[in-house]
């Protein structure tokens, strides 16, 4: 089981959609990713917050064996702020207000138990400081993989450019691969941003489950079947825990596993849009997520029968 080490942001969310909302709630993409990851292996975070941070959110972490020691709490400061909306179309997200706040200035010195972990998720968070922490790693990680969104591809994209040479695997969700490529047909897109660097992308297209190309191979997931979605935020973030998670908690990195990766990070994703900011995430228990799997595999079968055929394996 390997390490993995996730930089990104810890946040207070105010989110709307058709179902409801959630003033200053607990978000952020460390969080959703570290939260998600945790099921899989162990987990260290690091993040900025600022004194308005509620220390409850802390223990929370704390309690599913996330190791917080990276998380620097800066007096004075405040926390940074996503204020978001979705319309019935649960597939985009609007951003209302984005507020830096101790974001704007962090820069973390990674403590040198930090700078060896074999996994490396530079989470939705300033390219130039995911560079930081990827340029301060005393070996290279075995994987190392990046997240980002239109924010920074907007704002800050040379350092995203740069840092996008460096990595393994990029996940981006679909409107955000083809803002990054300048390219309107996914499939296009996914292949112009392997050509800035990641071996392998990942797109993640909300209801529509989530393409993987890999070795010049495209491999596709569908989203897990649920009649119930109240918020998609952090879908992403928790997919890629799971995507992570499950690799660094079998050592892997080849493309075999990687397939098997996405589809527990649908499976993760699936969980957290079941209820607002990581509540779905806090009541989940373990074997949820094997027979949650399980079903994902039905799913997903061409030749078999589903669920009848699974009992008649016996597994
Ligand atoms: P997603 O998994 O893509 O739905 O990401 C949602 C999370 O991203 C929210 O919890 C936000 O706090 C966080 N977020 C939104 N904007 C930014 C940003 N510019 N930088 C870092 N994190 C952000």
């Amino acid at each position: 089981m390997g390490d993995l080490l996730v930089v990104g942001s810890v946040a207070l969310d105010s989110v709307t959609t058709p179902f409801g909302k959630v003033d200053e709630a607990l978000g952020g993409s460390a969080t959703y990713f570290s939260y998600s990851a945790s099921f899989f292996t162990r987990v260290r975070l690091v993040a900025t917050v600022g004194s308005d941070f509620p220390e409850d959110h802390v223990r929370l972490l704390r309690d599913r064996g996330v190791d917080v020691t990276g998380l620097q709490r800066s007096a004075g400061g405040r926390t940074f702020r996503w204020v978001g909306e979705y319309g019935y179309d649960l597939n985009e997200a609007r951003t209302l207000d984005t507020q830096l706040n101790v974001l704007a200035t962090f820069r973390p010195a990674l403590p040198d138990a930090l700078r060896r972990v074999p996994y490396l998720f530079l989470a939705n968070i300033d390219p130039e400081l995911q560079l930081d922490v990827l340029r301060q790693m005393a070996e290279r990680p075995r994987l190392v993989a990046l997240d980002t969104m239109n924010f920074w591809i907007q704002g800050k994209r040379e350092a995203l450019l740069r840092v996008l040479r460096e990595v393994d695997v990029i996940t981006i969700n679909d409107a955000e691969a083809r803002q990054l490529a300048g390219e309107a047909n996914l499939i296009r897109a996914a292949r112009a941003i392997a050509g800035m660097g990641p071996r392998v992308v990942v797109v993640k297209r909300g209801e529509y489950g989530a393409l993987m190309l890999a070795e010049d191979a495209f491999f596709a997931a569908p989203a897990y079947p649920l009649e119930s979605v109240f918020d998609p935020t952090g879908a992403g973030d928790t997919f890629a825990g799971g995507f992570m998670g499950y690799l660094a908690s079998e050592g892997a990195s080849d493309g075999a596993s990687m397939r098997r990766a996405v589809v527990y990070g649908s499976v993760m994703a699936s969980f957290t849009v079941e209820d607002f900011s990581l509540n779905r995430l806090f009541r989940l228990e373990q074997p949820e997520i094997a027979e949650r799997a399980a079903a994902f595999q039905d799913l997903m079968q061409v030749n078999g029968r589903g669920p009848e055929e699974r009992g008649a394996r016996g597994r």
